[in-house]
């Protein structure tokens, strides 16, 4: 499935220390009525809470990283689900020793600096519903 976009508008603009990301975002989305985009970050968390999607047992197992870390990328994109807007966001993240990390990004992600920019489509949005094939909530086809 494919569909096609105008950029409606791009907005860029920071989050503040201590502040949970996904619950900032969600809240920058709310706020603007923003439907349907994509999401991109970069800056450093105080800690992080990321998943990943067990595909055999259906489950996200969970990680939290109670450290100082860079964030190398985040990614995302915004759509519907259940009639309000949702941030599915992506995470990599790098220590002191350079190595990176990564997964699915949960709430309980604190900021110690975080400038994104998120770009607007026009349009109707995807809207997610759940996939019995996957056991995920996926854009609808
Ligand atoms: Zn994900």
């Amino acid at each position: 499935m494919i569909k096609e976009f105008g950029i409606k508008v791009v907005y860029q603009g920071r989050l503040k220390r201590g502040e949970d990301i996904l619950q900032g975002m969600t809240e920058v989305m709310k706020a603007r009525g923003l439907t349907g985009g994509i999401i991109s970050g970069i800056g450093a968390v105080s800690q992080a809470h990321i998943g990943y999607y067990n595909a055999a047992a259906r489950v996200y197992e969970e990680k939290m990283l109670r450290e100082n870390l860079e964030i190398v990328s985040l990614k995302g994109n915004i759509s519907l689900k259940d009639g309000q807007p949702f941030p599915h966001l992506h995470i990599v993240l790098s220590g002191a020793d350079y190595s990176t990390v990564g997964g699915h990004l949960f709430g309980d992600t604190l900021v110690f600096a975080f400038e994104y920019e998120i770009i607007v489509f026009e349009g109707d949005p995807f809207v997610r519903t759940f996939d019995e094939d996957t056991g995920l909530f996926l854009w609808s086809i």
